[in-house]
């Protein structure tokens, strides 16, 4: 650690535990240096999560990639009549959900495009589905974007909703759309869809009806450390009130394909060093994802030493990065994650979507274990 006033000061407050403001996250940015700052959110990371590195098997579900919206960073959706548009069929859809069951699979992860002309019953009726057909597999599904026009397209509030898709089988959201909140860089990327505030307001509402929820921002375009720790800290705020977080995933930007192509990929040093800076400034988070799609696996594994504390799962069948130039795999097995956990020196404990432990008999038939603690 370099002998710096202010740095020292960030530490003390890192080592006892105490919140870092915006300007303490903005001089960690500009003046220290990547292992200074991988020290300091190995610390947050090992007092909240000692050597533990959680992992899931899941399963991605996209039903839809036809969307009303243009993101400028998308890769992966579709004009109503392109040819590259598809909308999957119930049975083709039961059809994944009973791979994902065969597979023993815990968690189905299910987010896709707003498509113009499916009403909200349709997907109303995917949750529905697939509870009823494997009502032990957890439905993660939708992001507050989708949210938001599942309201514009009934007129109904989104609590409202939120209450009806759980009473059908959903267990908890997913944390995209998020991207960037502040709405000098949101106007330029994503125009039109939920804003910052509507995204936050679903969340909020998602908590308060005990439905958890994660949390996620794209970085590496055209946002600066500004925008980044205004995202964060919107984020720890909410967190605050609700408690209702989970699991924070900062997400790499990934232009091939995308109306941003001009703009090169974040570099390894700005994934470590976002990783890092998240752990630290999100103080009341439990846990941080190292997502292996976006990072790539030697990033990934390498983020395990830099605040992260799970690497998300299996996958499976994800289409929404790989449009977008991802080249990690599509599937990682069960014993390559393990392998990576313990290569970097951590303890791999295999998880639910909600966080307990799972115990498996056999590769495939699985039983709930105890809640694992949440600091
Ligand atoms: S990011 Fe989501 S909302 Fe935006 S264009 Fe892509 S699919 Fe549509």
């Amino acid at each position: 650690m370099p002998s710096d006033t202010q740095l020292n000061a960030i530490r003390t407050k890192v080592e006892n535990g105490q919140r870092l403001s915006f300007e303490d996250g903005f001089y960690l940015d500009q003046h220290a240096d990547l292992f200074t700052l991988g020290e300091l959110a190995n610390i947050v990371r090992e007092r909240k999560n000692g050597q533990v590195t959680y992992y899931n098997v899941n399963e991605h579900l996209n039903p839809t990639n036809v969307c009303v919206y243009r993101c400028t960073f998308c890769a992966f959706r579709a004009d109503l009549k392109s040819e590259k548009g598809f909308v999957m069929s119930d049975e083709q859809i039961l059809h994944r959900a009973e791979e994902c069951h065969s597979r023993g699979a815990t968690e189905l992860h299910i987010v896709g495009g707003l498509h113009h002309k499916l009403p909200y019953e349709w997907y109303l009726n995917i949750v529905k589905m697939i509870h009823e057909a494997y009502p032990e597999i957890h439905i993660k599904a939708w992001t507050a974007v989708e949210w938001d026009w599942f309201s514009r397209m009934t007129g109904r509030p989104t609590k409202e909703l939120l209450a009806e898709m759980k009473d059908a089988g959903l267990g908890s959201l997913p944390g995209g759309g998020a991207e960037i909140f502040h709405p000098d860089i949101r106007t330029q990327i994503c125009d039109y869809k939920a804003d910052g505030e509507q995204w936050i307001r679903v969340h909020r509402e998602a908590h308060e009806l005990g439905l958890r929820s994660n949390a996620t921002m794209l970085y590496g375009h055209i946002e600066k450390i500004e925008h980044r720790l205004d995202h964060l800290i919107r984020l720890r705020n909410l967190q605050d009130e609700t408690g209702g977080f989970q699991t924070f995933i900062p997400l790499a930007f990934h232009p091939d394909n995308t109306r941003l192509s001009h703009i090169p990929k974040p570099s390894g040093l700005m994934d470590l060093r976002t990783m890092a800076l998240s752990r630290l400034m999100l103080d009341n988070f439990p846990h941080i994802k190292a997502y292996w799609v976006m990072l790539g696996i030697k990033i990934a594994q390498t983020a395990l030493s830099y605040g992260a504390d799970d690497l998300d799962g299996t996958v499976v069948h994800e289409t929404i990065y790989h449009a977008a130039g991802s080249d990690s795999p599509q599937e990682l097995g069960v014993d390559e994650i393990k392998r990576l956990i313990k290569e970097a020196g951590r303890v791999p404990v295999e998880r639910d979507t909600l966080y307990h432990e799972v115990i498996r008999e056999n590769g495939t038939s699985w039983k709930q274990g105890r809640k694992l603690q949440l600091v």
